[in-house]
């Protein structure tokens, strides 16, 4: 196993994730097998409890881990499938020690950071970069590791001394690091400073870079390379400049450019002719194919698509990564360029015509303008009522709309209110007490805890047969009768109040609200869809979290295409050629779930 760990300097939130999912990409070219593991030094065991606004958005893996944002890049880029031990964070690597410490493992010994903290943050590297990652089955040959913050931090200390030492438990040829450095761009002069500190930093902890990759926002000049290699004691082929492109679709090919792979090739001494089946190799170049393909053809696209997204978290656009991503992903299989507008719904609602007109003036007039509307997942009451007032705007007057978790909850809340006359319907989540609840929450799930025990995880959804005749979103998915995707909530529809409003339609056309899929006991609402709109899609299911730039996730595609007036093309294309992402071992069905977590 080859290691290539992503570390960085100076500040974080430079494009380490990308840097390293790109490297991950150009090895994977090479016809290599690759994983990833990413290290968040903070104390919360996994990233379910914290806010997007804070953190981004959490990403949900197919066994349910609630991780961060950075293993979607790894998953995306990668086209692999992850578990929630791809992402260490300080609170897993201490809740083990303790409880090994507990057991009586340590028996005798006076526990500490190093050793022993060390040594379980190198054993779970070695365990988890084993670990297949896609349907081969088949042991990865490259891992990288992602260093979350910046070296240097009390928070990331164990994690650097463990790696510091991991260097010589798996040897030199196998143990390479990437430093991730900023030169920030000074009156036009590229300041090199930060990086030579940060560098300075790095090796006083034990480790050397073997390429730094220097983040600017022009393209690094040939001097300031020199000067790099020079003041940081490597080669100037150690030294990548990573500039600022029109999108990160183009890293990997900037980093080729620059010869990385020559040098990784080298310094890890790849032997591809021994390590590459001739199988492998082939898909490998098929990959970089494709890859230039999509980052050429999303230079020459020139028509335009407008989405607007209805959210609740929209002060960070990091909160809904994976749903931007997956518009993205649509648009590009679409040919059409994502212009995507960003509404925050609680301006949307009276209060804040009279509070502040302007904002309220410039949300709905997002929103008229929009071709297709999406409104993705969140919690809690704020915005809800604007949402709703979206949902309205796309099911009267015909736009294309996308509800994915709240987004179908919501969706449902309006159409009991403005369809099925149920005044005061609403969730149990956003009104208390709820006396018309169209949204309950599910009886499983704790009422005391709120870390990793939502509905979390891969799950199927099973199609009715009455579908098959005039469901887009079923012929998205290749005509599919079971599809699966991943699930993270705590309320769901009511089964109650479900057949009154599949059984009302909208006066005055023949347009009804369907739940067409149900998880295998039939029980809960999971894809609803407007029988008679040109595309009126909602699920409780996130299924951003699985689109992949070359395989977009059918729900996003069908919204963009219907956005861009090309919905019957694609749904003929898709049904032909649809292929699911998951790979086959995390296809665990809920009952065997329910087995395998009985005591
Ligand atoms: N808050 C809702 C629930 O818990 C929706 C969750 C979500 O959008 N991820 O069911």
């Amino acid at each position: 196993m080859k290691y290539i760990v992503v570390s960085g300097g100076v500040i974080s939130g430079i494009g380490k994730g990308v840097i390293a999912s790109s490297t991950g990409l150009l090895l994977k070219t090479l016809g290599l097998r690759v994983t990833s593991i990413k290290i968040d030094p903070y104390m919360n065991i996994d990233a379910g409890t914290m806010a997007p606004t804070e953190h981004g958005e959490v990403f949900v893996l197919d066994d349910g881990g609630e991780v961060d944002l950075d293993l979607g890049n790894y998953e995306r880029y990668l086209d692999v499938t992850l578990a929630r031990d791809n992402n260490i964070t300080t609170g897993k690597i201490y809740r083990e020690v303790i409880e090994k410490e507990r057991r009586g493992d340590y028996l005798g010994k006076t526990v500490q950071i190093v050793p022993h903290l060390t040594n379980a943050i190198q054993d779970w590297i070695e365990r988890v970069a084993l670990q297949p990652v896609d349907d081969t089955g088949e042991t990865p040959d490259v891992c990288i590791i992602e260093l979350g913050g910046t070296v240097g931090d009390i928070e990331s200390a164990p994690f650097v001394e463990a790696l510091r030492q991991f260097q010589f438990r798996v040897g030199h040829e196998n143990f390479a690091l990437i430093h991730v450095s900023l030169v920030p761009l000074i009156g036009g002069e590229q300041k090199t400073k930060p990086t030579q500190a940060a560098i300075r930093d790095l090796r006083g902890l034990g480790l050397a870079p073997d390429m730094i990759a220097a983040r600017c926002a022009t393209p690094l000049e040939h001097a300031v390379i020199h000067k790099l290699s020079m003041f940081c004691h490597v080669g100037p082929d150690q030294v990548l400049g990573v500039h600022d492109v029109n999108s990160t679709y183009h890293v990997p090919l900037l980093l080729e450019q620059q010869g990385m792979m020559r040098f990784f090739r080298r310094r890890l001494q790849l032997d591809l002719d021994k390590l590459v089946s001739p199988a492998s190799k082939s898909r490998g170049l098929h990959l970089r194919e494709r890859w230039r393909d999509l980052t050429l053809s999303q230079e020459r696209t020139f028509d335009t698509v407008n989405i607007v997204l209805i959210g609740k978290y929209t002060s960070l656009q990091d909160s809904y990564m994976s749903v931007v991503k997956a518009l993205e992903h649509a648009s590009l299989r679409c040919r059409h360029k994502l212009v995507l507008k960003w509404v925050e719904s609680s301006d949307l609602e009276s209060r804040t015509e009279t509070e502040d007109p302007v904002k309220y003036h410039e949300a709905w007039q997002h929103l008229c303008s929009a071709k297709g509307i999406i409104i993705p997942g969140g919690f809690g009451k704020r915005g809800t009522e604007g949402m709703i007032l979206a949902v309205r705007w796309a099911r009267e007057k015909n736009v294309p709309f996308l509800g994915i978790c709240l987004g179908l909850q919501v969706a449902v809340i309006e159409y009991a209110r403005n369809v099925c006359g149920m005044r005061e319907a609403n969730s149990a989540e956003l009104d208390e007490p709820c006396p018309e609840p169209v949204v309950v929450y599910m009886p499983e799930i704790s009422r005391t805890h709120l870390g990793g025990t939502m509905r979390l995880g891969l799950r199927p959804t099973i199609f009715n047969s009455a579908s098959t005749s005039w469901s887009k979103i079923r012929k998205l998915y290749g005509d599919a009768p079971v599809i699966w995707e991943r699930h993270r909530h705590r309320y769901e529809v009511n089964p109650e109040t479900a057949p009154l409003i599949e059984s009302t339609s909208v006066p005055g056309s023949s347009e009804t609200l369907q739940f067409i899929g149900k998880n295998e006991k039939g029980e809960r609402m999971q894809v609803a869809e407007l029988k008679g709109h040109p595309y009126f899609v909602a699920m409780q299911a996130h299924p951003e979290f699985t689109s992949r730039p070359l395989n977009p996730s059918p729900p996003f595609l069908g919204l963009v295409a219907a956005a861009a007036g090309m919905l019957d093309d694609v749904v003929e294309q898709q049904v032909k050629e649809y292929k699911p992402p998951h790979p086959h071992a995390s296809m665990i069905l809920e009952s065997e779930r329910e087995a395998q977590a009985a005591p």
